[in-house]
């Protein structure tokens, strides 16, 4: 049994992360500003006696005696990243400083949830993590694109300088339950507006594509690398390599909520990348042969089926 702290636990995808490390026999403490994420994620598990929640925010130092730390705090929509900017830099820079200080003073291991978005708008297709990635310092998506691009900076610089047992994983559009519904993200908009049958708001021509990633399969990447062994510290792509253009997706949600919503086209938002698709051969050849076990189709029924029973819950 390991004592294990997750920053950002009451969002998506570390409530998730809670409830699978509690499953395992863990004892989980749970940190959250609630900028995003909501007690009603892992409300399920404030009874259990090896569940903590803690009320904090990573800009500030926080100290606890922990095995393992995984760093996950972070806004990730690109609704609200961008909503305030500054802060974002601030949470991705300053919690990333404050939790590597925090694994070097009590030599935990910590694994940083960076992102897909290092590699900007990328000129290469798929993606290695050899790519550079090509990104637009000054732009509305930096504070989210740099900010993370630090954050593994500051990573490998507390392991080089001060032998701190990291882990890198860069994550690609994982989607599933609990993201919230007003979160802005395609999915999740997609789906409540095809079940409220609004019309499919799609960014610009609909061409521009992205590898969509259940939470399930993301979950299982991110352990296997906290587990890896201390040679292998990433950076390392965790995601589904299926691609899709925005149309594609709008059709697929379409045609699963047997919805009326019409597609209606909006001004594509600045920067917004044409392509996305990540190159998992590392992860497969490192991470025990991982790899995405969930397609779409499957994915998206149990997440429309999720906002479904919440839409209707909402509306009694
Ligand atoms: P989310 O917004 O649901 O979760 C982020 C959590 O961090 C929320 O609970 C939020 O309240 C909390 N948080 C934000 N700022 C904080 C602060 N200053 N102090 C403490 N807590 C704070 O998003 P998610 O999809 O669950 O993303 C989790 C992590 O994974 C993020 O770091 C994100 O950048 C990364 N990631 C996600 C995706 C994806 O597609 N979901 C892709 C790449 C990377
Ligand atoms: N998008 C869209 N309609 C929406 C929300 C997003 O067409 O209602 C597009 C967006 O322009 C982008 C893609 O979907 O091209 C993925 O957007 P998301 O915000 O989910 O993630 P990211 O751009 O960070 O990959």
């Amino acid at each position: 049994m390991k004592r294990i702290l997750i920053t950002g636990g009451a969002g998506f995808i570390g409530s998730h992360l809670c409830d699978r490390l509690i499953r395992e026999g863990h004892e989980v403490i749970c940190l959250d500003n609630y900028f995003t994420g909501s007690k009603r994620n892992i409300v399920h598990l404030l009874d259990n006696p090896f569940f903590e929640l803690v009320r904090h925010d990573v800009t500030h130092p926080y100290f606890v005696e922990v095995d393992e730390i995984y760093n996950l705090a972070c806004p990730a929509s690109p609704v609200h990243y961008q909503y305030n900017s500054i802060k974002t830099i601030k949470t991705s820079v300053m919690g990333a400083i404050n939790m590597l200080g925090l694994a070097k003073r009590i030599k935990a291991k910590i694994l940083q949830a960076s992102t897909s978005e290092v590699y900007g708008d990328p000129l290469v297709h798929p993606q290695p993590e050899a790519y550079w990635g090509n990104v637009n310092p000054i732009g509305i998506r930096s504070c989210y694109d740099e900010g993370k691009r630090c954050a593994e900076s500051l990573f490998f610089n507390y392991h080089r300088q001060n032998q701190v047992n990291i882990r890198v994983i860069r994550i690609f559009n994982t989607y599933g339950p609990r993201m919230h519904p007003n979160d802005g993200r395609v999915v999740s908009n997609f789906i409540v507006q095809a079940l409220q049958n609004k019309p499919i708001t799609i960014f610009g021509d609909g061409t521009q594509t992205r590898s969509f990633q259940y939470v399930d399969d993301l979950l299982e990447g991110m352990i296997r690398m906290m587990d890896a062994p201390n040679d292998f510290i990433g950076p390392v792509n965790l995601g589904n390599p299926h691609e899709f253009s925005m149309l594609e997706l709008a059709r697929e949600v379409l045609d699963l909520t047997g919805s009326k919503s019409k597609i209606e086209h909006l001004p594509l938002p600045q920067d917004d990348p044409t392509q996305r698709q990540p190159d998992i051969s590392l992860a497969q050849e490192r991470l025990n042969n991982w790899q995405p076990r969930v397609q779409l189709r499957e994915g998206l029924t149990k997440t429309i089926e999720y906002f479904d029973h919440l839409l209707k819950e909402n509306q009694k």
